[in-house]
């Protein structure tokens, strides 16, 4: 089923709520791909009901990011849902969600907020107001369906990390469940944003994972020291990828370290043909 109209979602879940069914909610941006099936396969596991939201929210895109080339593919997104089992599609407009007109004025919403020092690094640092447009989103979407449990995956590392901070300090009723990250079979992360890579692009932005991947090999090695498995990652690069960040950090909660331990985590960031691409891996599993 597909649900355009907050009222209209609200008035579907109700009866299976008032059943006591279990609610689940997999908020994406479409362009659907194995990486949000394996979310959805998990929910449908889960719950005895699953919600995908598919909604690219323009209050996470910076002014010079792409939220007008953002890949929309409804149509296809649905068929995937239904296919999988997909209760109910939620794809509401800009304006179902924030008001006609929010564009010119969207100086005049409620944001949600997560702490400085969760959003000052990573993804964050360079995409300044995202993780506020992100979380004032999934709070939103929170309050409209009330799920029981959402899913989350492992490949926005930081995302999750946040969600389930705001989730804790304002006491939302919903569980988070992080899923793990799903990669193509060359090691590529899966993204929606890979649509935009040539197939040169492609094979180039293998770099991040091999990156990773060197990292946790030479920390299973031994080495633990922070900067010197930074380090590593030099001889990987070229001209054609841009790196943007490096680090290695909590797991948890993304605190900087000087020695890696087994919860540690290495994020990167890097452009492949202006498309900005980001991966990252657990050192101790
Ligand atoms: P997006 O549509 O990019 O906003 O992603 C929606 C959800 O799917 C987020 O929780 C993402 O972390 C998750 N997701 C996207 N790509 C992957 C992937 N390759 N593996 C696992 N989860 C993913």
């Amino acid at each position: 089923m597909l649900i355009k109209k907050i009222k209209e979602l609200r008035e579907y879940l109700q009866p299976y709520k008032a059943d006591n069914e279990t609610i689940g909610l997999v908020p994406t941006m479409g362009a659907l791909h194995a990486g949000h099936l394996s979310l959805i396969k998990t929910a449908k596991s889960m719950c005895d009901r699953v919600v995908v939201s598919v909604f690219v929210n323009p209050i996470q895109f910076g002014p010079n990011e792409d939220y007008t080339k953002y890949p929309r593919t409804l149509d296809e997104d649905y068929k995937l849902c239904t296919q999988n089992g997909v209760d109910a599609v939620f794809s509401p407009s800009p304006a179902e969600m924030y008001g006609e007109g929010f564009i010119l004025s969207n100086n005049n919403l409620t944001y949600v907020c997560p702490p400085f020092n969760y959003t000052d690094k990573l993804c964050g640092k360079s995409r300044v107001g995202h993780f506020d447009g992100v979380c004032t989103v999934v709070n939103k979407l929170f309050n409209i369906a009330q799920p029981d449990f959402a899913f989350f995956g492992e490949k926005d590392a930081q995302q999750l990390i946040i969600i389930k901070k705001m989730v804790k300090d304002l006491n939302i009723p919903v569980e988070i469940i992080g899923c793990p990250l799903i990669r193509e079979e060359s090691g590529l992360a899966l993204s929606s944003r890979n649509k935009y890579l040539s197939d040169d692009g492609k094979r180039e932005a293998l770099v991040l994972y091999k990156i990773l991947q060197n990292i946790k090999k030479c920390y299973k090695q031994g080495i633990t020291d922070v900067a010197a498995l930074k380090e590593t990652a030099f001889t990987f690069l070229n001209n054609n990828v841009e790196l943007e960040y490096l680090e290695i950090y909590d797991a948890d909660t993304l605190d900087e370290l000087t020695k890696a331990n087994d919860n540690s985590r290495a994020f990167i960031a890097c452009k492949v043909e202006d498309v900005r691409l980001i991966d990252n891996i657990k050192l101790g599993e």
